[in-house]
């Protein structure tokens, strides 16, 4: 319906060629979304995204008068070898901040884009017969700017946070809900003011000016609080803001190709958002307004290491797995650290040589991105029916004779369900200490989980910790079960 008035809005102006391709770009982001939603279906989601885009862009520059096409081959091509280069080397465990990285370069596309229009807007065509910008492009421009600007500095704090520059503990301002309120109050009417204000009339480049900066310290402000367990859905949310601020900026350039993906990109990530708020059993509106809920005293509270635990080898956990019926794995982000999902394979396929059921427990949070450990274990080839989601596995664990957990820690902590005072609190977790035996892989006793909290369970009477690097530790069970 909104394609159709897209179409119909913009009909006269563009030839009918153009709008066909533009619907076709967004049929193929359609498709690519569909695709990423499964494993399997993920590199044609990809493929349908990169022919999307092709079209898009082949099509923006065949229709548009461009000055310089040289420089702009040359831009995507510098672009496209420093993407590729990423691509190649980034590591699967620094995926997230590699995301929140991208996210940051959309907003500051979208300030860069409004700051052009406000600057030249002859350019952009926005001018009414008076020679002042349009009001309506005003707003558009000073929202695109505005989700823009929050887009970035919300993406670089949360960059610095997943890569380790900055603690993941919340950092809690006095008054802040009352700050962060405030100031995108401020914003609002300063958007308002600006489409009202006559075009030569003193300030007005000052207020354009302004509310980028008030959006600045709002991105800033909102992600700050935001403790480690909670990041997952912030990068969701800035993905969403990050569309939005695009789809703005559509309107300002007259572009529906870019309407549409912005809209797709604004709307998943906002879906996605709330599905892993429901997962975590979080309020979206408290993530989004910036942790609210979160008490001070709470947070990084480290790990206890002088406390009596149970240590086993190699040899001792080949013992437990090769003599159980069923045996639940929860893969976890060290994990992905070691690389250990081949190795776990072989492990896997060494138990049901011997008769032993093998499932897979995956938390919605494990790992550092949304679906982390399916990707890994659909790399090593896990067989899809025995890889299963919390809330279809969480009742098995009582049948279990072990529960193998490797390289997660925050995904099992009971404190989730006990601690009022715990960042983690509310959270759902996999209930891995109800099975006979709890084995948790992890390099030691000193290293806490994301959100920084002890787990309660290494010091339990059914639990056997096996302190080694996940891969070494997975090598060894492998030859001992031999
Ligand atoms: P955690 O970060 O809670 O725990 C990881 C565990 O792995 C630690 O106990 C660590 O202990 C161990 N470990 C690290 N490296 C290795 C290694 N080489 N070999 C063996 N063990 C290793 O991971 P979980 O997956 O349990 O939880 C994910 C956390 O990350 C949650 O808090 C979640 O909210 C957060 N998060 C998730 C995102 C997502 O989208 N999934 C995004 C951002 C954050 P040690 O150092 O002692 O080895």
């Amino acid at each position: 319906m909104e394609f159709a008035l897209l179409l119909a809005s913009g009909a006269a102006a563009v030839p009918s060629w153009v709008l066909l391709a533009y619907l076709v770009a967004g049929v193929c982001f359609i498709l690519a979304l569909r695709g990423l939603s499964s494993p399997e279906s993920s590199r044609r989601g990809n493929i349908y995204g990169m022919v999307g885009m092709a079209i898009a862009v082949a099509t923006t520059l065949a229709t548009h008068e461009i000055a310089g096409i040289g420089e702009i081959l040359a831009a995507i091509g510098i672009g496209a070898i420093i993407g590729l280069t990423i691509a190649r080397r980034i590591a699967m465990t620094a995926m997230p901040q590699l995301v929140a990285a991208f996210h940051s370069l959309v907003g500051m596309a979208a300030v860069l884009v409004a700051a052009a229009a406000f600057l030249n807007p002859g350019a952009f065509g926005i001018l009414d017969a008076g020679g002042d910008i349009l009001a309506v492009s005003r707003i558009e421009m000073a929202l695109g700017a505005a989700i823009g600007a929050i887009t970035f500095s919300g993406s670089v704090i949360a960059f610095a946070k997943l890569n380790g520059n900055m603690s993941g503990a919340p950092i809690l301002l006095p008054m802040r809900h009352v700050i962060n309120l405030g100031t995108v109050a401020a914003i609002v009417v300063m958007t308002g003011l600006y489409a009202m204000s006559p075009a030569a009339g003193p300030g007005e480049g000052a207020l354009f000016w302004i509310i980028c900066a008030a959006a600045f310290a709002v991105g800033f402000l909102l992600i700050i609080p935001i403790g480690g367990a909670d990041m997952p859905v912030v990068v969701s949310m800035l993905n969403s803001y990050s569309g939005w601020a695009a789809a703005a900026m559509g309107f300002t350039l007259g572009n529906t190709a870019m309407i549409i993906t912005g809209a797709l990109v604004g709307s998943s990530g906002a879906i996605l958002s709330y599905i892993m708020c429901r997962a975590m059993n979080r309020s979206f509106i408290s993530v989004i307004a910036g942790g609210f809920g979160q008490d001070a005293s709470s947070g990084d509270k480290g790990p206890a290491i002088d406390r009596p635990y149970k240590a086993g080898s190699a040899e001792d956990a080949a013992f437990l797995l090769g003599q159980a019926d069923k045996v639940i794995i929860v893969p976890g982000y060290g994990m992905a650290v070691a690389q250990a999902q081949h190795v776990l394979k072989e492990m896997t396929d060494h138990l049901k040589a011997k008769g032993v059921e093998v499932k897979f427990a995956i938390h919605p949070v494990a790992g550092r991105m949304p679906g982390h450990m399916n990707v890994l274990l659909a790399e090593a080839n896990v067989p899809y029916d025995e890889v299963f989601e919390l809330e279809d596995i969480n009742s098995e664990f009582a049948q279990a004779d072990v529960a193998f957990v490797i390289g997660a820690n925050d995904v099992t902590n009971p404190a989730a369900k006990t601690d009022k005072s715990s960042p983690i609190y509310g959270m759902p977790v996999l209930d891995v200490e109800k099975a006979r035996t709890t084995l948790f892989i992890k390099r030691s006793m000193g290293g806490a989980g994301y959100a920084g909290v002890e787990n309660e369970l290494f010091f339990r009477d059914n639990t056997m910790m096996l302190l080694a690097d996940a891969k070494k530790m997975v090598e060894e069970i492998v030859k001992a079960l031999d």
